[in-house]
């Protein structure tokens, strides 16, 4: 682990100053950044703190499982009650992102209490400069959780059942069920710790990945039967949703979660993408690459985003069909880099 003593003594230091810690994940918060703000409400909560969680948006229906979601309250459906909390909050802790511009709209609001101490725990390369009075920030562990897991195994932290079913959730849902390349051996060793502490796995599995709607079901199979393209000339295959057949299925966020992933099983491909246009023109682009290809550069050069090497994403304002063809020629010329 890349960080030092120090700078837990500087967390324990910080945490004994205060008693209201409004815990904040990205916009769209996935199963690592929940995990992440549920395994901090539990374990600030048990030391007494008053705990609540701002997320910017919706959570996911198979994520509110998790003890401690009575204290999510969303921003974008609760403005008012969002910016109480913020208010009266003497510490903020961000979790799993590395600029506030992925807050979202919520960002404007954070704005007015930059002054905050603030403690930002993250695995995204590229943190903003001053973005949290304390940073842990390590882009080589699998998930925000992981590294959540670390800083309380060092900081000697009690990990509840509660808590360890919170982190665990977050590593399986970063690590494609522990089944990416990029896991190292010690996420292994932490996932042998929790489940040493007597979570119940089945359980978890059984909230997170088989608690589908049937709407979103058939969404998947229409996007698979009608709307997968795999390109003739390039190793590369994208999902488009236009507003309308989202609306049609139902569509709730979390319900597309797993979908970039899966053109990417098709032999040969090496690039997934999924563009999804939501409400004000904005189009919201889902990237996935095997290999040597570092997708979350192409994220961040052509549609004002970032994320992981092999995991990334990113928004534009523009038409669905445009995106389409910015993509197509930008793709074609970026793997020539790659030599794909
Ligand atoms: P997903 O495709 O699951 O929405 O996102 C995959 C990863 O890409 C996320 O973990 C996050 O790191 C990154 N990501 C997704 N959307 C954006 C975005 O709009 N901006 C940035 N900077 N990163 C994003
Ligand atoms: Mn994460």
């Amino acid at each position: 682990m890349q960080f030092e003593e120090k700078k837990i003594e500087e967390l324990k230091n910080i945490l004994s100053q205060r008693k209201n810690v409004a815990i904040i994940p990205h916009k769209d918060p996935d199963g690592d950044a929940v995990g992440a703000c549920m395994a901090w409400t539990e374990l600030l909560y048990n030391k007494g703190f008053e705990v609540n969680v701002v997320s910017p948006t919706y959570v996911p229906a198979n994520l509110r499982w998790m003890n401690g979601y009575k204290y999510v309250t969303i921003f974008e459906e609760n403005k008012e009650l969002a910016a109480k909390i913020l208010n009266d909050a003497d510490l903020f802790l961000f979790l799993d992102f590395n600029n506030i511009s992925r807050t979202g709209t919520m960002s404007e609001l954070l704005k007015n209490f930059n002054k905050k101490p603030s403690i930002l725990i993250d695995h995204h390369p590229e943190t903003e400069k001053n973005i949290a009075d304390i940073i842990f920030s390590d882009i080589s562990v699998s998930s925000t959780c992981e590294l959540c897991y670390e800083i309380f195994t060092k900081a000697g932290f009690h990990i509840t059942v509660d808590i360890a079913e919170s982190l665990f959730a977050g590593i399986i849902t970063d690590t494609g069920k522990l089944s990416y390349s990029s896991s190292h051996p010690e996420v292994y060793r932490v996932v042998g710790d929790l489940i040493a502490k007597g979570i119940n796995k089945e359980k978890i599995y059984n909230e997170i990945y088989e608690n589908t709607k049937l709407d979103s079901l058939r969404l998947i199979g229409h996007s698979l039967r009608n709307k997968l393209v795999v390109l003739e000339d390039a190793p590369v295959a994208f999902i488009s949703l236009c507003k309308k057949e989202l609306y049609t299925y139902n569509f709730k966020s979390g319900d597309t979660e797993d979908l970039v992933n899966i053109p990417l099983t098709i032999k040969g491909i090496v690039v997934s993408a999924l563009f999804s246009q939501k409400k004000n023109g904005l189009v919201k682009i889902s990237l996935r690459s095997k290999g040597n290809i570092p997708i979350n550069e192409f994220a961040k050069n052509n549609f004002n985003g970032g994320g992981h090497f092999n995991a990334a994403g990113g928004e534009i304002y523009d038409t669905l069909e445009n995106v389409i063809e910015i993509f197509k020629i930008k793709i074609k010329d970026f793997l020539i880099k790659y030599k794909q």
